[in-house]
């Protein structure tokens, strides 16, 4: 049986490792870093993300900053709102949530955020940092997987990795931190040829495509470590026979509750085949925030170097 990893362990040490560098600077009379959290709408998973974030500020001691706007707001006041938190020197980190309501420019909002304040590491400035391999504000996500994969010391010099999905967000990200560390690196995506026999090829295979179960046991390689990233909510009862045939206890679930959350990857299968995986939930999703907390700390020391 492969070994768990436990994401939610590794994001508690990484906010414990924020809260303590932030009671540093408090010592020596530094300012608390600041987080601006701007939510568009009213949309329902959003809002769990958002109040999630301003629990885990909280607990690390950063200043939380909410800003709701309705979400017929015009861009040009949402424009405003971000060069407002851009001159604001209270303000180390500015993430606006996604999806923003139809109608609102995502990649203009995006664009917008200063560089140095961009914690979710969407910038082109950002991207093009990480590209050139040179220190910057990196994506959350992608971030905390591999500082996961080096706490449990996976050498990734000349390991063979797959990442499926291709998103700005994880996939693209993802596959450069793992080349900058010498993986040999292979992105699939929807439109790759024979994934199962591509994801094969994979001592370490990361799954960030967002459908339930893509990913089957007979697709891993054995031995291989597998990085779950989707997160999916799964309601219908044939698809969840299909999915979790391996897994009764989840199966059980769905059929008693009527919707489970699951991963891109057939979780009670890929045990079987894999050394290690993670689990969904409380794999890569606790380590998102634990990220971002990481990000906003960095922003706030660089403001000040
Ligand atoms: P996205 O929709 O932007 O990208 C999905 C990618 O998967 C695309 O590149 C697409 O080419 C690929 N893809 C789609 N269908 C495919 C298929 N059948 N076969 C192969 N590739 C396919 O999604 P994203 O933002 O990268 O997120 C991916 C998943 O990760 C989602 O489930 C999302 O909820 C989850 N996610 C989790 C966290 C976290 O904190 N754990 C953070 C971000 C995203």
């Amino acid at each position: 049986m492969a070994t768990i990893l436990d994401g939610k362990a590794h994001a508690d040490r990484m906010l414990e490792e924020v809260r303590l560098r932030v009671e540093a600077r408090a010592a020596a009379g530094q300012r608390l870093p600041g987080l601006a959290v701007v939510l568009v709408g009213e949309d329902p998973a959003s809002q769990v993300y958002v109040r999630n974030k301003a629990t885990a500020c909280a607990r690390v001691g950063v200043h939380s900053f909410e800003h709701r706007l309705p979400a017929d707001t015009p861009q040009a006041v949402l424009d405003a709102l971000i060069d407002r938190l851009n001159a604001d020197p209270t303000v180390d980190g500015i993430l606006v949530q996604l999806p923003l309501p139809g109608g609102l420019d995502s990649k203009r909002a995006l664009h917008r955020i200063s560089p140095a304040k961009d914690v979710d590491g969407f910038h082109p400035m950002n991207q093009g940092l990480l590209l050139e391999g040179l220190p910057g504000l990196r994506p959350c996500t992608p971030t905390a997987c591999m500082s996961l994969l080096a706490h449990h010391g996976l050498a990734l010099k000349g390991l063979r990795a797959v990442v499926l999905g291709r998103s700005e967000i994880v996939g693209k990200p993802m596959a450069l931190m793992l080349l900058e560390q010498h993986a040999t690196v292979t992105i699939a995506h929807s439109r790759t040829q024979d994934l199962p026999a591509v994801c094969r090829e994979a001592d370490l295979l990361v799954a960030a495509v967002g459908r339930p179960g893509l990913v089957e046991g007979s697709w891993i390689r054995p031995g291989a470590v597998v990085l779950d990233v989707g997160i999916n909510r799964v309601q219908d009862l044939d698809l969840g026979a299909r999915i979790f045939a391996a897994e009764p206890t989840k199966l059980a679930n769905l059929q008693a509750k009527g919707a489970v959350l699951c991963g891109d990857v057939r979780f009670g299968e890929a045990m079987r085949v894999a050394s290690a995986v993670t689990p969904v939930p409380g794999g890569v999703g606790p380590l998102t925030i634990a990220g971002l907390l990481t990000n906003t700390l960095w922003a706030a020391e660089q403001a000040e170097a």
